[in-house]
């Protein structure tokens, strides 16, 4: 699918407004106890979105979404700044779960808990993992211990979670359990639920080395949740399957918003690179530092292109969760590269609130691990490496 003229302008009001109204706000002293923009500020600034028409820029006003590629171009664009992406509405984890609704909610579901969302005025959380020293589900989704089973007209749900983004604050919940009703038993289950409820308990927020998702990535317990059998979303036991439907183009829309705050990282060391001056000349003319920024091209060159490619995969239909995986490890390691980069070229400056270049250094770092570390990927990958050659051999 090729990228149509409406998606290219929209990028560009995009990044005309993060570059014109989101970076001067960069310096906000509204923060939460994670660190992270406070509800007010984001909420400002969706206003701002709203009246410059990018809020929620990659689906369209009658709710089609504009295909992956295009999307591409947007959320890099929206990336631009940390901040962006929350202006705009293109941030983890609502625009993933916008995803999984529009694709698998009813048109009741999608009344309800998809339309605030897509407006901009609620945000949700993605209960999956849970916690590791509990022998939980992490890297590993069959191990999931939160339960469900049917009970007359609703289900019930005990578990406990981690690391969900948002839950603290958010107004929409999409919860994974395990069932153990008999006719889906073992086979996982996805649930739509309205927050707060009394039933899910934050019980700590822990500090975290990223700081750009409101609400902190926090650890709940799920206490006999009751959920009307109606909010299921999609078939009882499918839960895994529909995971799969929110995981490929979630963690490709992470590629795109981080590879958008490199940019502007870069741009930044570039600055700095230029005006700076040592020995006798600007830093940039030092071998040293023109080929780190020389490599940071190259790197982000190579992100945009595994992106694209990625991106031409799910929009042919298919889950791409090879394409995927090969995208994920080569994009947030590259990233994790040009962060890098940008630090050293700027010094001690670089490790400083001054610009948002430390930032992206931090979030960059998380995005290693969270949609699948690294390692994980590779392992799946070479379990295909492994699956072709046994074909190739008559296995
Ligand atoms: C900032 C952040 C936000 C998150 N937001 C959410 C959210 O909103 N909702 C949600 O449900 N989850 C969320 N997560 C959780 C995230 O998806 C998990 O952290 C991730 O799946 C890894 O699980 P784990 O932390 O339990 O690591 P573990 O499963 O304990 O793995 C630890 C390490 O072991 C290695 N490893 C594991 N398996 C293999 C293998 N097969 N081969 C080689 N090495 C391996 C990897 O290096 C891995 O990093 C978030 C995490 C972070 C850091």
């Amino acid at each position: 699918m090729t990228i149509s003229r409406e998606a290219l302008d929209m990028a560009a009001k995009v990044e005309a407004f993060v570059r014109e109204t989101v970076v001067p706000y960069e310096q906000d002293p509204r923060r939460d106890h994670h660190g992270a923009p406070t509800d007010e500020l984001v909420m400002e600034l969706r206003e701002k979105a709203r009246a410059a028409g990018v809020l929620t820029p990659h689906i369209r006003p009658d709710g089609s979404h504009f295909n992956q590629r295009e999307t591409a171009v947007i959320l890099i664009a929206s990336g631009l700044s940390p901040l962006g992406m929350l202006a705009c509405n293109t941030q983890a984890p609502d625009e993933g779960n916008m995803y999984l609704l529009g694709h698998v909610g009813s048109a009741d579901l999608k009344a309800r808990f998809l339309a605030p969302l897509v407006e901009g005025r609620v945000r949700s959380a993605f209960f999956m993992t849970e916690p590791s020293d509990e022998g939980g589900a992490g890297s590993d989704p069959s191990m999931m211990q939160t339960t469900c089973r049917r009970d007359g007209n609703h289900w019930v749900v005990n578990g406990r979670k981690a690391f969900i983004t948002g839950a603290e604050g958010a107004k929409v919940g999409i919860v994974m359990a395990k069932s153990v009703d008999p006719d889906s038993q073992g086979g996982a289950c996805m649930f739509l639920v309205d927050l707060p409820d009394p039933a899910i308990r934050i019980d700590h927020v822990p500090n975290t080395i990223d700081s750009s998702m409101p609400g902190g990535h926090a650890t709940v317990t799920i206490d006999n949740l009751r959920i009307p059998a109606d909010q299921m979303l999609g078939d009882a036991g499918e839960g895994f399957k529909y995971a799969q439907v929110r995981l490929s183009p979630a963690r490709l829309s992470h590629c795109m918003r981080w590879l958008g705050g490199c940019i502007r990282a870069n741009e930044i060391a570039v600055d700095y690179a230029n005006r700076r001056m040592a020995f006798g000349k600007q830093l940039i003319d030092h071998e040293g530092v023109g080929f780190m920024l020389a490599e940071n091209m190259i790197d982000l060159k190579q992100a945009e292109l595994m992106i694209d490619w990625c991106a031409a995969v799910l929009d042919t239909g298919s889950l791409g969760t090879v394409e995927s995986s090969m995208a994920k490890v080569a994009v947030s390691e590259a990233l994790m590269r040009i962060a890098d980069r940008c630090v050293q070229v700027m010094g001690g400056t670089g490790v400083t609130d001054k610009t948002i270049v430390e930032q992206v250094f931090r979030e960059v770092r998380a995005f290693r691990i969270y949609d699948g570390p690294t390692e994980v990927h590779k392992w799946s990958l070479a379990k295909k490496v492994k699956r072709d050659w046994r074909h190739g051999h008559g296995g």
